[in-house]
């Protein structure tokens, strides 16, 4: 399929909204009410500390909804809004957080239904009203809503179609995508459609042992069989890696996005010498602002003095955990929750490990003054964060009047 074409086309459909339906000013205030915090303003004001207690809080600088989280959310009620007898789909969660999903289920915007895991969209009819989520869609997926008849409201955020505009670039010059990303996140699924050739590794790593393979060959069995879940069908590493261009899931960790960047423009230029490099390398800055402030901010915050960290997101989130990684590579305590229901009474705590496993750690607030670094990750509403904190100062100030 030609992507390019095919995008130009939608973008022209009376069917198709990437820039809302004016109800901008109604649905500030609605979010505002819903997803805001008074608390986190205070502490933001007091130059992101607040003492109450026993306790000190320290919040990252930056934390919590980015503005393509904000625009997708926004555009999501304004949907309801503009249409409000019509059925609404979202192809996948709108951002990773389960209030803000479960917020837009009671407003009747329901999921694709999933099957086996695969999506039924059988269940949608021509006329239906579909939104797609911040991290995108495959263009599979848009052409089929597109051949429904649907009306499709593209929340995709524009950092996302920068990478896609990137990856469509690989294309062109005959360059293989090498996408820094995980392949089963919806994100580089939907990057990954727009790319001809791609191979997606997960961190350094696998890039190193790719970048082995360019210069020295190997076991093309293993090869294959190793990415056998990321790559685009039959991707031959013997041919597909003489061209590559780099591309990134937007929330992966900044740093080890440039340095498998770096890696593969020596491995070219090792390969081709320095006047050929331009013929087998391609970079373009794909790093969103977003997750580079927050991944910065986070760096900063575990300079401080901290006695733990809490990291508020959701399990599927992929920039939390790469908030989270940083705390655990900071060697502190650092616990990942989705929401304040992880806090239970008696000092027990329920979270998630880098691993995927959840795991309950009792007694993790210590005993005395404590010092808390709190970060979230974008999808996560500043009302969630807020209610983390208040539940701290509350186990705090009756353990302390025991
Ligand atoms: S994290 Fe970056 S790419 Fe993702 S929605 Fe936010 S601004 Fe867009």
């Amino acid at each position: 399929m030609d992507t390019k074409a095919f995008k130009r086309t939608l973008q022209h459909s009376e069917n198709y909204n990437r820039k809302g339906f004016g109800h901008q000013a109604e649905v500030a205030t609605q979010l505002q009410s819903e997803y805001q915090s008074n608390l986190i303003q205070e502490i933001r004001d007091r130059n992101y500390t607040l003492q109450r207690g026993d306790v000190t809080i320290h919040l990252a600088e930056a934390f919590g909804f980015c503005w393509g989280v904000e625009r997708a959310v926004a555009m999501a009620y304004e949907t309801r809004k503009h249409f409000p007898q019509e059925r609404i789909w979202m192809t996948n969660e709108i951002i990773h957080n389960p209030d803000v999903n479960q917020r837009m289920q009671e407003m009747k915007v329901e999921f694709i239904p999933v099957e086996a895991g695969i999506k039924d969209f059988s269940i949608v009819d021509t006329g239906d009203v579909v939104i797609l989520p911040a991290f995108g869609a495959s263009v599979q997926e848009m052409q089929l809503l597109n051949d429904k008849g649907c009306k499709i409201v593209d929340t995709t955020c524009p950092w996302v179609s920068k990478v896609w505009n990137t990856v469509e670039k690989h294309k062109k010059g005959d360059h293989t995508s090498i996408i820094h990303g995980k392949y089963k996140h919806e994100e580089t699924v939907a990057t990954s459609s727009f790319a001809g050739k791609y191979l997606i590794v997960l961190n350094l790593r696998e890039a190193e042992y790719v970048a082995d393979y360019i210069l020295n060959g190997g076991n093309r069995d293993e090869f294959i069989q190793k990415f056998a879940k990321a790559c685009s069908p039959g991707f031959d590493p013997d041919k597909d890696l003489e061209r590559v261009g780099i591309a990134n899931q937007t929330t992966m960790l900044k740093g080890e996005t440039e340095q498998i960047g770096k890696l593969f423009e020596r491995t070219m230029m090792q390969k081709y010498g320095p006047t050929e490099l331009n013929q087998h390398f391609q970079s373009f800055n794909t790093i969103c602002d977003a997750t580079q402030e927050r991944q910065d901010a986070m760096l900063e915050l575990v300079q401080k003095n901290l006695d733990l960290i809490v990291v508020i997101g959701g399990f599927n989130s992929s920039n939390t955990t790469q908030l989270q990684q940083i705390a655990i590579e900071r060697g502190l305590p650092s616990y990942h929750i989705n929401n304040v229901e992880r806090i239970k009474l008696g000092n027990f705590i329920e979270h998630r490990q880098l691993n995927g496993d959840m795991v309950i750690t009792e007694n993790w607030l210590p005993e005395g003054e404590i010092v808390v670094g709190i970060t979230s990750g974008a999808s996560t509403p500043d009302k969630v964060v807020e209610d983390v904190i208040e539940k701290i100062f509350r186990l705090k100030a009756t353990a302390s009047a025991l």
